[in-house]
């Protein structure tokens, strides 16, 4: 293990250039063909065997051990967002409106890292190491999806993932089994009255008056139809009905997101939602529409996997804590990889020790320290390579 720790010392200032290319040129999900091409050109150059245009922009590389043992894959998300840079880095985004405002720039530069010490190193690997660089995770049906469906798990035993933290201290690893991150889903209704004279409400059907019933008994749901013990979040996040003053509206248009843990809960409020719509329009004699998005599914993390993570992190080198993180309500399309094949996805902490405070993932200032590049690497690396020896 010592020979992947201090290989990954020795190209850590590569690394940290790797991800300062990626910061200064983003792309947004589903258009992210210069990173896709970045990507595999370093592969190339490493010898591996390449697969691109992976569902979509994907790209997969495969690095074949000199010993048999099982197949691990790595997973490394590389889109950005239509966010408008706000940070003072001298490589900040060059593609204004997009910044890598999530950490997927380092995550890949940590991935590419790895797969070039493990390189030096085939001689000792036990097994197969399949690098999966995903495109599109910021933006649903997400690029994990389609990158199974072209094939990117077959053969795979095992996956395992990390998200940098940026409101996570430096040198802390978050696990936990079960379920980690939330499905996102969105609903979209409409209130269909009956417009007409502000001055004659008797003779309409008001939208906009039913529609402010229909926000407080969305509001049952979660207090009165979820188990206390259970989460979930309904809310409505956007109204829409233009009008002059003096005339009742027609239709009112409502957005907003459900986001659950359990598919039963989650299965529960989409028509949970649906009746709350159709009793209250009943009431008021107007008609709706409704449509439920699913977005990913929740993130569930396999019990051996996680704990096996959780027991060796201790042992990398830059790694000073390691807890059982709380689960988020964001979503994450991890979750896909790990319906198909065992594996855990965690956390870990990039908050300068420092910084007084650390902005939010997607936010205009959103940054990270590069040392966590490291620490992400050698647990990354040390999993594979221990469960390899342990499985082979
Ligand atoms: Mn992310």
């Amino acid at each position: 293990m010592n020979k992947l720790f201090e290989g990954l010392d020795n190209i850590h200032e590569e690394i940290i250039a790797i991800r300062r290319h990626l910061h200064q040129h983003p792309e947004l999900s589903f258009q992210e063909i210069q990173t896709a091409k970045y990507i595999t050109d370093y592969h190339e150059k490493l010898g591996s065997q390449v697969r691109t245009n992976v569902g979509g922009n994907g790209v997969v590389a495969y690095l074949q051990g000199d010993k048999p043992g099982p197949t691990v894959a790595l997973r490394a998300d590389f889109d950005a967002l239509p966010i408008h840079e706000q940070t003072e880095v001298p490589f900040r985004s060059n593609n204004d409106g997009v910044m890598h405002a999530c950490g997927h720039d380092g995550h890949t530069a940590t991935l590419l890292g790895l797969a070039k010490v493990l390189h030096g190193m085939k001689a000792e690997i036990e097994g197969t190491i399949v690098f999966l660089h995903q495109h599109a995770e910021e933006l649903p049906p997400g690029g994990a999806i389609d990158m199974i469906k072209d094939g990117c798990l077959d053969g795979v035993d095992v996956i395992f993932g990390t998200h940098l933290q940026a409101q996570m201290p430096l040198g802390e690893i978050g696990y936990r089994s079960g379920p980690l991150q939330a499905s996102p889903d969105r609903f979209d209704i409409k209130i269909k009255g009956e417009g007409g004279h502000g001055a004659y409400p008797h003779e309409t059907k008001d939208s906009i008056l039913i529609t402010g019933q229909l926000i407080t008994n969305l509001q049952q749901i979660v207090s009165r139809k979820v188990d206390p013990l259970e989460s979930a979040v309904v809310s409505v996040c956007s109204i829409e009905a233009k009008n002059p003053y003096n005339v009742i509206a027609d239709t009112v248009s409502l957005t907003g997101t459900v986001r659950t843990f359990k598919e039963e809960v989650r299965n529960m409020i989409e028509s949970e939602i649906e009746r709350v719509v159709e009793g209250t329009c009943l009431v008021s004699d107007a008609s709706y529409e409704y449509e439920y998005f699913s977005g990913y599914p929740t993130t569930v993390n396999h019990q051996a996997e996680t704990e096996f993570v959780a027991a060796l992190a201790p042992t990398v080198p830059g790694v000073q804590t390691v807890k059982e993180t709380a689960p988020v309500m964001g979503g994450e399309d991890f979750s896909y990889y790990l319906q198909q094949v065992k594996g855990t996805f965690f956390f870990t902490g990039a908050m300068n020790p420092a910084w007084e405070m650390a902005y939010p993932h997607h936010h205009p200032k959103f940054d990270i320290d590069e040392r966590a590049l490291l620490v992400a690497a050698k647990v990354l690396g040390s999993a594979t390579l221990t469960y390899m020896k342990e499985n082979a």
